[in-house]
C-alpha cells in the first residue's frame, strides 16, 4: 500500500455495511484497495444478483473498465463496515505508469478477472435477445463481440427463456433484434447507438493531435502503443471495432514470441489495453470519410459529421475481403455469407455442414477452426494444389482433418435460402458438373481490397488503390515539401500509410504492427520540421 501511495493519491474513504463503492453502468469509477473490511462484487445484469468475488484487506477492486474508459460491468457493495484507499481514474493511470511492478500485478490481474468472467458461463451482461437467421442480430452479437463486450445471446429460436423474457420487457417477437442492459432496452439499435449506451463510445476532442490514426487494426494499435508512449497526442478513429482483420481470426500462430498460438481477440484486447494505459484515446465506431489539408494540418471529417484535426495522420484501414460474384452472395451477408470465423460466426455452424471458399491462410485457418464444430467443411479453392497460396503447415492440417474435403478447381455460382442462406450450388471449371450444398454458413475469404475509397486524390495510390509510399512518391506532383518523402510517407508531408493498405506491404500481422511502430518515427522527424 505504501508503494500504491506513493505513485498516485488516495483518499482513505469509510462504507457502512450495504453502501455502494460503484454500480454496474458507472463510468470513471475509482480503484479501490480495501484497509478493513471486506467488499462484495455484484453481478446484477442477471434475474438476480450474483456474487462474483469477496475483496478483504489488501486485496483491490477493479478490471479492464478502468483502462478502456467503459462503464463498470459489476457492481461494488460494502459487506462489512469498511475502510478503502480510493484512487481515481488518473491516478490509477499513474500507478500504472510510473510504479512498473505495481502496475504489472494490477493490471495482470484486471486481464485475469475479465477472462475469468468471460470464461464462467454464468456471467449474464448485456442480454442479446434475436434470431440466428436475423441480419440485425448477427451484426450486433459481432458489434458487441469485437467490441470486447461481455453479453449472453438468446437465440429466438431455441432458447427456453426467451418467451418469459420479452412478456417481462414487455416487447413482442417482431421487435427483436433487443439488447437489454442496467435496465435500458433497446429496440434492433444501430452500433453508434449501443456504443453510445453502452458507453464505448467516446467522441474525438476538439484539439490538434500530433497523431490522428485511420483504423485500429495491428498496424494502427501499434502506433498509438508507440505514439502515446512516446509523449505524442494520439487519437485512433475505427469504424467498427479495435482488431480489424485479427479479429476475425481464432488463432495466429505465427506471431513472434507466442509459440502456442494466440488468438486474434486475445492479442488486440491486450493491444487495447496497452494503448490505453499510455494514454491514447480510441473512438469507436468512427468511421472516416474525408481528408483534407489546411496549412499544415490534416482534417479528418468523420461519418457522425465531427472533425478531428492533426498534424500528422496514419492511414491504416487495412484491406477487405472481396463479394464472391455469385448470384444471391449481397443478400445473405450477415444471415449466411461471413467474412471471418470466431466463435459469433461459429455458433451458427454446430453440427451443419459449411462451405469456405478460398486458397490462402485465411481460408485454411478458417477450416480448420470451423471443422472443430461443423458435421463437415467444404473447402472450395480455384486452383488444383492446396500448397500453392496456403503455408505448408496449415495445408497438411487440412489434409489431416477428416470432416474437411477439399474441392479444386471449384467456385460458387448461385445462393438460396428464404429468411437465411439454405444452398450453395457450385461448379467445378474442369468438368462443369453443377452440385447444391445444403448449408445454413459461406465463408469467403477471396483477394482484398484496400479500403481507401475515402481519400482525397493527392494521397497517390496504384493501379489496385493500395496507398504508395516512400521512394514510389518522390517525384509525386502533391509532394510539397524540400526533402525526400521518409519510407512510409504518402505523396502528401506528414500523412503516412502503414500495414495492409500500404502498396507492396507484406499482408501480415507482424508486418502490419512493424510498420505501424516504424510509421512513428517518421511522425517525430516530421513533427520536428513542422
Ligand atoms: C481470417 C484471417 C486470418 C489471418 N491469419 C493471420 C495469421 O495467422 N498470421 C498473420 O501474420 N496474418 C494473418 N492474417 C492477416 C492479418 O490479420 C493482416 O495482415 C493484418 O490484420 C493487417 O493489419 P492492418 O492494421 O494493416 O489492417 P486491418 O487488420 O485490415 O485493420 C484495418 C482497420 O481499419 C478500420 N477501417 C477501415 N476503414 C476505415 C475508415 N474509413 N475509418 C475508420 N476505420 C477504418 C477497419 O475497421 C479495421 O479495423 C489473417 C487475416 C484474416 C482475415
Amino acid at each position: 500500500m505504501a508503494e500504491l501511495r506513493r505513485c498516485a493519491a488516495a483518499s482513505l474513504e469509510q462504507y457502512r455495511a450495504g453502501q455502494v463503492l460503484f454500480e454496474v453502468g458507472d463510468r470513471d469509477f475509482k480503484f479501490f484497495v480495501v484497509k478493513a473490511g471486506e467488499v462484495e462484487i455484484l453481478d446484477s445484469s442477471g434475474e438476480s444478483p450474483k456474487t462474483i468475488a469477496v475483496h478483504r484487506p489488501g486485496q483491490f477492486t477493479g478490471d479492464v473498465a478502468h483502462l478502456t474508459g467503459s462503464p463498470s460491468l459489476v457492481s461494488a457493495v460494502a459487506r462489512a463496515d469498511c475502510e478503502v484507499y480510493g484512487i481515481s481514474p488518473a491516478g490509477l493511470r499513474d500507478v500504472l505508469n510510473n510504479c512498473p511492478e505495481l502496475g504489472n500485478i494490477i493490471l495482470q490481474a484486471f486481464i485475469a478477472r475479465r477472462q475469468l468472467l468471460r470464461e464462467s458461463g454464468s456471467f449474464t451482461g448485456v442480454r442479446v435477445i434475436g434470431s440466428r437467421y436475423s441480419r440485425d442480430t448477427f451484426r450486433i452479437r459481432d458489434f458487441l463481440a469485437r467490441n470486447l463486450v461481455l453479453f449472453t445471446w438468446l437465440d429466438l429460436e431455441s432458447d427456453p427463456e426467451v418467451d418469459r423474457l420479452l412478456r417481462r420487457f414487455g416487447v413482442s417477437e417482431s421487435d427483436t433484434p433487443v439488447v437489454v442492459w442496467c435496465e435500458r432496452l433497446l429496440r434492433n439499435p444501430s452500433n453508434r447507438e449501443l456504443a453510445e449506451t453502452l458507453g464505448i463510445r467516446r467522441p474525438p476532442k476538439q484539439t490538434v493531435y500530433d497523431l490522428a490514426v485511420v483504423g485500429g487494426g495491428p498496424a494502427g494499435l501499434a502506433a498509438a502503443v508507440y505514439g502515446a508512449s512516446e509523449g505524442l497526442t494520439t487519437v485512433v478513429l475505427e469504424r467498427t471495432a479495435p482488431g480489424g482483420q485479427a479479429s476475425g481470426t481464432m488463432l495466429i500462430e505465427n506471431y513472434l514470441g507466442f509459440p502456442t498460438a494466440k488468438s486474434g481477440s486475445e492479442l488486440v484486447e491486450r493491444a487495447v489495453l496497452q494503448a490505453r494505459k499510455f494514454g491514447a484515446e480510441l473512438s469507436v465506431p468512427a468511421p472516416v470519410t474525408g481528408l483534407t489539408f489546411e496549412n499544415a494540418y490534416s482534417l479528418l471529417r468523420l461519418e457522425t459529421g465531427e472533425t478531428v484535426v492533426a498534424k500528422c495522420v496514419l492511414i491504416a484501414t487495412g484491406a477487405e475481403y472481396r463479394r464472391l460474384l455469385a448470384e444471391g452472395c449481397e443478400r445473405f451477408e450477415g444471415c449466411g455469407v461471413y467474412y471471418a470465423a470466431t466463435v459469433t460466426e461459429g455458433q451458427v455452424c454446430q453440427g451443419e455442414d459449411v462451405v469456405v471458399v478460398g486458397g490462402g491462410n485465411s481460408a485454411g485457418q478458417a477450416a480448420v477452426f470451423l471443422a472443430k464444430r461443423a458435421r463437415k467443411v467444404f473447402l472450395l479453392i480455384l486452383g488444383g494444389d492446396l500448397y500453392k497460396d496456403m503455408s505448408a503447415y496449415l495445408a497438411r492440417r487440412i489434409e489431416q482433418t477428416p470432416n474437411i474435403e477439399v474441392l479444386y478447381h471449384t467456385t460458387v455460382l448461385r445462393m438460396e435460402g428464404y429468411k437465411h442462406l439454405a444452398t450453395v450450388t457450385i461448379v467445378n471449371s474442369r468438368t462443369g458438373e453443377e452440385r447444391t450444398l445444403t448449408t445454413p454458413a459461406l465463408f469467403s475469404f477471396i483477394g482484398a481490397s484496400p479500403r481507401t475509397d475515402w481519400l482525397p486524390p493527392e494521397i497517390e495510390r496504384d493501379a489496385k488503390q493500395f496507398v504508395r509510399t516512400g521512394a514510389a512518391v518522390a517525384g509525386s506532383p502533391h509532394w510539397n515539401a524540400q526533402r525526400q518523402p521518409f519510407l512510409l510517407e504518402t505523396s502528401r508531408p506528414g500523412v503516412f500509410a502503414a500495414g495492409d493498405v500500404r502498396s507492396g506491404s507484406v499482408k501480415r500481422f507482424t508486418s502490419a504492427v512493424g510498420e505501424g511502430a516504424m510509421a512513428v518515427q517518421f511522425v517525430h522527424e516530421h513533427l520536428k520540421g513542422m
